[in-house]
């Protein structure tokens, strides 16, 4: 049986489309290919992710690599923060899962001033009893540490837990553990997916 529902945020509970917000600033979709892989898809964003640099160290390093680039990057790094914004649809399936007794944890790749921001700008961040951060632990999704952190934190018995996530290879290990996983994606019916792992939902 289910007890325990866990939640990746990125494009699950928070909305994460840096192709959009970079489209108020420009409209050189090349410019902005180049900007998501040069920078979201950069290790240094892994470091960012892992908590092992600050964000303004981030930037600096992004400016001398890419000077070319240094207005959208100033921007960028100014404004990012702001499109994370709920999903509202998802969230309301969250606060149903705790009223029917769930328990409800967070595994996020996150960075901390990110964090810090939305966890005190989104009332919902009280609905969970617990989670496991990346940059808190220094380790990231899809590396099994973190699972297993979660999972020892909180003593969790895996086979009762489901992990939603909209990455789907950050699925694997949880499922090696024999965690029940959902991949969420945009058009994905959340509720009839936790319905067929018989949730009370
Ligand atoms: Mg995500």
């Amino acid at each position: 049986m289910i007890k325990n529902i866990i939640f990746d945020l990125g494009n699950v509970l928070l909305s994460f489309r840096p192709e959009n917000f970079l489209s108020r600033y420009t409209n050189d979709s090349e410019l902005i290919k180049k900007f998501i892989s040069n920078v979201i898809r950069s290790r240094i964003w892994l470091k960012l992710d892992r908590g092992i640099i600050p964000m303004q160290k981030a930037r600096d390093e992004f400016l001398l690599r890419f000077p070319e680039n240094s207005n959208l990057i100033n921007l960028f790094f100014e404004h990012w923060i702001e499109m994370l914004t709920p999903i509202e649809k998802n969230i309301e399936v969250l606060r149903d899962l705790k009223k029917n007794g769930y328990q409800l944890y967070i595994l996020s790749n996150f960075i901390e001033e990110a964090f810090s921001y939305v966890s005190k700008k989104y009332e919902f961040f009280s609905l969970f009893d617990g989670g496991i951060i990346s940059y808190r632990v220094h380790i990231i999704k899809p590396e099994m540490e973190i699972f297993k952190e979660l999972i020892e934190k909180y003593n969790l018995d895996p086979e009762e837990c489901v992990f939603i996530d909209d990455i789907a290879t950050f699925l694997f290990k949880p499922r090696k553990l024999k965690m029940k996983t959902i991949q969420y994606l945009p058009n994905t019916d959340l509720r009839e997916e936790l319905r067929n792992l018989n949730i009370n939902i």
